[in-house]
């Protein structure tokens, strides 16, 4: 599916998963959509508050909780300060720098773990950190 086509179908994505579309919850999928930098719940809640003046804060981490239920959304605790939001929900890998704070994406084939762990538990989340200065960080110095 195109991204245009993803935006225009929200509110069907959101239904198929049982979550009545709201505005709120349409904007809030919508934001994360068109905006991959793993926000946390101010970010969002401050990108969208005027066009939403009834937005609060509590509805904004609510609704990332159901998409969260739903496995919509994938929530990142590379921060220790605050849960980052990810509408990506297939397997990579995660680069935090630890300089200019940004998240970004890398591919990954399979997080290599012994296999014993996948037979004999259900695995439900698996998530890759690696923290470090970035390229653009590194070119300041
Ligand atoms: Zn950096
Ligand atoms: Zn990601």
């Amino acid at each position: 599916m195109n991204y245009k086509n993803q935006i225009s179908n929200i509110s069907e994505i959101l239904r198929e998963n049982d979550i009545s579309p709201s505005l709120q919850r349409i904007q809030i999928y919508k934001y994360l959509l068109e905006n991959h930098t793993h926000p946390n719940v101010d970010t969002i809640y401050k990108a969208l508050v005027d066009s939403i003046p009834t937005l609060s804060k509590t509805t904004v981490y609510n609704t990332l909780k159901l998409f969260q239920s739903k496995g919509l959304v994938s929530v990142l605790t590379i921060d220790e300060n605050e849960a980052r939001f990810d509408i990506n929900t297939h397997v990579h890998g995660h680069f935090k720098c630890i300089n200019c704070g940004k998240i970004f994406d890398f591919e990954v084939q399979d997080i290599i773990i012994n296999p014993k762990i996948k037979q004999e538990n259900k695995i439900i989340d698996e998530q890759l950190y690696i923290k470090g200065f970035c390229k653009e960080c590194l070119s300041e110095e």
